[in-house]
C-alpha cells in the first residue's frame, strides 16, 4: 500500500456546481473514484488527464461511485459494459433507470410537492424535473458495498455510509494516515446540498436528508482524518472546524425559516419562494429540497408543527 499513488482527474459539468474532480488510484489494480458526467468534453478531458499520467481508458480496472449523482457517474457510458463498477445498493435505481422506477419517481414527486402545496399551474410547467439525467449512464451496478466493507483491489481502504446529499453516498478511508475521499459529503467552497429521493422499495416513508446529513457529518468526527479530497474544488484538510461551520449555518437558515413561520403559517413552497426569491424556478427540487430540510430539521426538535388543510401542510411556529 505504501507505493500507492492517487492523481486527481478534474473535468466540466453543465451544471452550476462547476467542475467536477475523479480520483485515480494506482494501487494493486488501477481504481477510478467516480466517474464524471457524459459530455463529450468531459470525455476528452478526461481521456487527455488520463494520457498524460501514462494510462488508458482501458487500463482501468475498477470504478467505485461515491454517489449516484449524473456528475459523478455519466462517464461509465463510455466504457464498455464488462468494466467492474461498484457502489452502494441505493444507487442502483438511479443507475438503471427502469421506467417502473421513473415513473414511480415522478407520482412520488407529484404528491409530495402537491402536499407541500406547489400549484398544478406550477407542476405542468416544470417539464422535466429530472432533466439532468441525460447527464447520467445507463448501467448496473457490478458489487454493491455498505458501511466497514473493504474493496478488493484496495486493500487498507474502508467504505462509511454518509447518506444525505445523496442515500448511496459513501466515502472511502484509509485508516493508515487519515486520507479520505468524500466524494460530495462535505466540499471546501460551498455546502453540499442534502436532495430528495423517493422512499425505497417496501418503504412508505421518504428519507429525510437533511438530518441524515447532519448525522453523516457528525460522524466524521469519529475518524482521525487528515484530508479530504472532495468532489467539488480543493481538499479539506480542518474538518472538525469545518463540520461545526456547516452544521451552525444550517440551524441559522432553519431559524430564519422558524421567523417567518412565527409569523403565519406557511406551506412548504411559500417558505421556499420566500428563502429563495430569484432562484426557486430555475432550480426548484434544489431549492425545494433544502426547504423541506430546514423544516423537517425544526420538525425534528420540536419547533414546528405541521398540519393538513385540504391537500397540502401547513407549517406553524409551536
Ligand atoms: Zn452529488
Amino acid at each position: 500500500m505504501s507505493n500507492e499513488q492517487i492523481y486527481r482527474i478534474t473535468v466540466p459539468t453543465p451544471f452550476a456546481v462547476g467542475d467536477v474532480n475523479m480520483y485515480l488510484i494506482k494501487g494493486e489494480t488501477l481504481t477510478l473514484v467516480d466517474a464524471g458526467v457524459k459530455t463529450e468534453e468531459a470525455w476528452q478531458m478526461f481521456q487527455h488527464q488520463l494520457r498524460q499520467l501514462g494510462f488508458t481508458p482501458s487500463d482501468i480496472e475498477q470504478v467505485v461511485l461515491t454517489h449516484h449523482h449524473p456528475d459523478h457517474v455519466g462517464l461509465l457510458d463510455y466504457f464498455p459494459s464488462s468494466l467492474h463498477v461498484v457502489g452502494h445498493i441505493k444507487g442502483e435505481r438511479w443507475l438503471s433507470k427502469a421506467p417502473e422506477f421513473l415513473e414511480k419517481d415522478q407520482q412520488f414527486f407529484e404528491q409530495f410537492l402537491k402536499e407541500c402545496g406547489v400549484e398544478n399551474a406550477f407542476l405542468a410547467q416544470l417539464s422535466e424535473m429530472r432533466s439532468s439525467l441525460r447527464y447520467s449512464c445507463r448501467r448496473s451496478l457490478s458489487a454493491t458495498i455498505q458501511e466497514g466493507d473493504a474493496i478488493s483491489g484496495l486493500s487498507g481502504w474502508t467504505v462509511i455510509e454518509t447518506p444525505g446529499h445523496a442515500q448511496s453516498h459513501i466515502v472511502l478511508y484509509r485508516e493508515q494516515d487519515g486520507l479520505m475521499i468524500g466524494g460530495d459529503h462535505l466540499l471546501l467552497a460551498i455546502s453540499s446540498n442534502p436532495l430528495l429521493e423517493p422512499p425505497f422499495n417496501g418503504e412508505t416513508e421518504r428519507p429525510k436528508p437533511l438530518l441524515q446529513y447532519n448525522r453523516s457529518l457528525r460522524k466524521l468526527f469519529d475518524y482521525h482524518i487528515s484530508r479530504i479530497v472532495t468532489g467539488h474544488g480543493d481538499d479539506v484538510t480542518e474538518v472538525k472546524e469545518l463540520v461545526e461551520k456547516r452544521l451552525n449555518k444550517q440551524r441559522e437558515r432553519a431559524y430564519q425559516v422558524l421567523d417567518m413561520l412565527k409569523a403565519r403559517p406557511l406551506s412548504a413552497f411559500d417558505v421556499c419562494k420566500q428563502l429563495f426569491p430569484a432562484v426557486y424556478e430555475r432550480e426548484f427540487i434544489l431549492t425545494m429540497s433544502e426547504t423541506i430540510g430546514q423544516l423537517d430539521y425544526l420538525e425534528d426538535i420540536g419547533k414546528v408543527v405541521k398540519r393538513k388543510v385540504g391537500e397540502h401542510y401547513v407549517y406553524e411556529a409551536k
